[in-house]
């Protein structure tokens, strides 16, 4: 593989995620068409709105394409917040377009009005000693996983950061703190890259 990164580039934080895997050494391609869809060897999906980026995809007929690369083909994904929706199999309460075949419910907006964005940390043993910063963000609640869903990071008691094979998929933001940990893990477990 040539290990280009693509990053999902119609509407929300797909810039930060630019960002940081150019300061990573992987300047990103964006994915807007089937083209790109089809061209670049691991994706990240990033936060914004989850109903826009899928409608979105749908017009520039990059949904079928990303269907088929990430869950017939095996395409390396980091999905980030409305990414992590995109790709839930179940969207409580939703029929708006997505991916899906990541064995998980999600709730959009879960975490009530009051408290919509939040910071926090995050503690456990796959992100080692050192608690990881993450940014809340009218996040959705993973409410249920299948048994192939492993649950990397909890937040309340609820899985926040879930890997299903080489789908690596969180509801916060990590590319909005200076802690680049998820990103580089990635490339390197996920991609193969780093
Ligand atoms: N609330 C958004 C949605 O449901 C997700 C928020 C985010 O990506 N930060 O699509």
């Amino acid at each position: 593989m040539n290990g280009v990164v693509g990053v999902l580039a119609y509407q929300g934080g797909f810039q930060r995620h630019i960002d940081v895997l150019t300061r990573l050494g992987f300047p990103a391609r964006q994915v807007r068409d089937p083209e790109s869809a089809g061209a670049v060897d691991a994706l990240v999906m990033p936060g914004g709105e989850s109903t826009t980026i899928g409608m979105l995809m749908e017009r520039f007929s990059v949904l079928d394409v990303l269907r088929r690369r990430i869950n017939e083909e095996g395409l390396p994904v980091f999905a980030t917040c409305a990414g992590t929706i995109l790709l839930a199999d179940t969207i409580v309460g939703s029929d708006q377009p997505a991916i899906g075949g990541l064995h998980i419910a999600v709730t959009r907006n879960a975490y009530g009005r009051q408290i919509e964005s939040f910071e926090t940390s995050l503690a456990g043993e796959w992100i080692g000693n050192n608690p990881l910063p993450a940014v809340f963000i009218r996040a959705p609640i993973i409410e249920a996983v299948s048994e192939d869903v492993e649950v990397l990071l909890e937040f309340e008691g609820r899985p926040v950061l879930v890997r299903q094979q080489q789908i690596l998929a969180a509801t916060f933001h990590p590319e909005l703190t200076d802690d680049t940990r998820l990103h580089r893990r990635w490339l390197k477990e996920f991609v193969g890259l780093g």
